[in-house]
């Protein structure tokens, strides 16, 4: 046996230690490698308004940059199309009736599960900035400065951690100038997941100054659904969301008569008693004089000529569109712009490749089809949503993935992302797997959704549910109304023709009833069992 001499053993330690040491290096810079998180959510903002969907409306460089270098998922969908339960959902991977936030009237349980809480325990640091929306103070953030409710545009008031003040500017620029100083003063030995909630496009509308003149010398198309008649669609027929009706004050930025009313309508039940020329008054004096003249400069002439032309019929509802589509366009603008700068910075602070990010809606929008603004229904405008992510350690550049994907599915794959086990009850599904898939056929089959909103809530949408396949929706709308849609989207991808009644279509009938009873089951929504006949 060889002898141990005391100078091989000071060596022996000295290697011993000196590996240790190394190990411990090791360790911690595996811990900072921890991948970051950053969701960027509009409101409201439709797929086709994003040029990766859609290049006729508008070109939006810096959200298509996510997407173009990772993964674009073209079938994303959100499983209650409305604000307040579309966050819910997102926080606690969830459908509505087990996260209890059916819709905008309800207050969300700040003491039940949510993915931030989860990596917040996992040593994550994590913050929410922009809008919340949800009633109740955010819960499983070391930070969060948001809008109150809806917020407003322009010189929004913000909660700092419960204490309220006024910031000078535009919303989308803010909330921005927040998330980038809200990084700035993290604790860096720590990953971060953040929240970086936009409030627009939401209605009203109101553009950046900035942004006044885009679309200036050119119309929009209009969509071909545009005057939509609703046949064999009660449901569809019996909204309240029609661009034409819109109030001219808020919507249209018009400057009415002395002592004149508006004419608009959008409301129903208790929002019935909305007061658009007050809500449009207080929203109009919360600018400083400086945007108050670039406003006027802007809109005055223009409500002018409205006047003087009186348009009618279809002239005015097509001058309707043209008012309502440009102002929606305009706050994307401002939100590229925004989400340009944002990964300027991921960038410049070393960030950006070591971090997860996700650009998406709360839900997508109408922008003119079947003649509607608005969300809630179950067709594809405002049941579809963009969905990109970026993240090149794990996706390649370039993917575009066409699996039916969920809202419900974020919480599960951030978790995943960031090595976090995922708790059995948590509905969605990681979408790891399909990251560098253009078609999985290890996936789900089909989709459930289900909207609550009636009739206490904003534009007369009936209750509804329904399963989306690849290539077939069925949907039921109930409550005061029993009525049954099916829709071919490979013949029919607009929606236009309900062959619910055609004998033709009996066995596709009850095989997607079927597929509906399963995702009511396997969702325990088990109030809706029986709505299923
Ligand atoms: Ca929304």
């Amino acid at each position: 046996m060889k002898k141990v001499t005391p100078l091989l053993l000071v060596i022996s330690v000295i290697i011993i230690l000196v590996a240790c040491d190394a190990t411990k290096k090791m360790t911690a810079a595996v811990e900072v490698k921890r991948p970051n998180i950053v969701i960027i959510m509009t409101d409201d903002h439709a797929k086709n308004a994003m040029s990766l969907y859609n290049n006729a409306l508008i070109q939006t460089p810096n959200m298509d940059r996510i997407g173009k270098e990772g993964i674009t998922f073209k079938n994303a969908f959100v499983t209650n199309s409305i604000c307040g339960p579309s966050r819910s959902v997102i926080l606690t991977g969830k459908y509505s009736h087990i996260n209890g936030f059916r819709d905008n009237g309800d207050r969300f349980d700040g003491s039940q599960w949510t993915f931030p809480k989860e990596l917040q325990k996992h040593g994550y640091y994590t913050a929410m900035v922009g809008k919340w929306h949800l009633s109740t103070a955010p819960t499983g953030f070391d930070y969060w400065n948001i809008l109150i409710d809806q917020g407003q545009y322009y010189n929004p008031d913000f909660v700092e951690m419960g204490d309220t003040a006024r910031r000078e500017g535009y919303s989308t620029n803010l909330i921005t100038d927040i998330a980038m100083q809200t990084l700035d003063q993290r604790p860096k030995d720590k990953p971060f997941m953040m929240l970086l909630y936009h409030k627009a496009p939401h209605r009203n509308w109101m553009p950046d100054t900035t942004h006044l003149h885009l679309y200036n010398d050119k119309d929009l198309p209009i969509p071909f659904t545009f005057y939509d008649n609703y046949d064999n669609r009660k449901a569809a027929a019996a909204q309240d969301m029609e661009i034409k009706d819109m109030f001219l004050s808020s919507d249209m930025k018009l400057y009415l008569p002395e002592g004149a009313k508006d004419t608009g309508s959008g409301g129903s039940g208790p929002n019935s008693r909305y007061n658009p020329q007050r809500d449009w008054e207080s929203l109009y004096g919360r600018m400083n004089p400086a945007q108050k003249k670039a406003w006027d400069d802007y809109y005055k002439p223009i409500s002018d000529a409205f006047y003087r032309n009186n348009p009618q019929g279809k002239e005015l509802e097509e001058w309707m569109y043209q008012r309502y589509i440009k102002d929606y366009l305009r706050c994307i603008a401002a939100v590229d712009d925004n989400v340009g700068r944002f990964l300027d910075y991921l960038e410049r602070t070393g960030e950006l490749d070591n971090t997860l990010i996700i650009y998406t809606s709360d839900q997508g929008f109408y922008l003119g089809e079947h003649g509607w603004y608005d969300k809630r229904f179950m067709y594809e405008e405002s049941f579809s949503t963009p969905m990109v992510m970026r993240y090149p350690k794990k996706i390649k550049a370039g993917i575009i993935n066409n699996n039916l994907v969920l809202n419900l599915d974020l919480a599960s794959t951030i978790l995943d992302i960031a090595g976090v086990p995922v708790p059995a009850d948590v509905q969605g599904e990681s979408l790891v797997p399909l990251f560098n898939k253009k078609n999985s056929k290890d996936w789900r089959k089909s989709i459930y959704y289900h909207y609550y909103e009636y009739p206490h809530g904003w534009h007369s949408v009936k209750r509804h549910l329904g399963v989306r396949t690849d290539r077939y929706k069925l949907i039921h709308f109930y409550h005061d109304i029993n009525e049954w849609e099916l829709y071919d989207l490979h013949k029919d991808p607009h929606e236009m023709n309900n062959i619910y009644n055609d004998p033709v279509n009996k066995e596709i009938i009850t095989n997607l009833k079927q597929q509906l009873k399963d995702l009511v089951e396997k969702y325990k929504d088990t109030e809706s069992v029986s709505l299923i006949k």
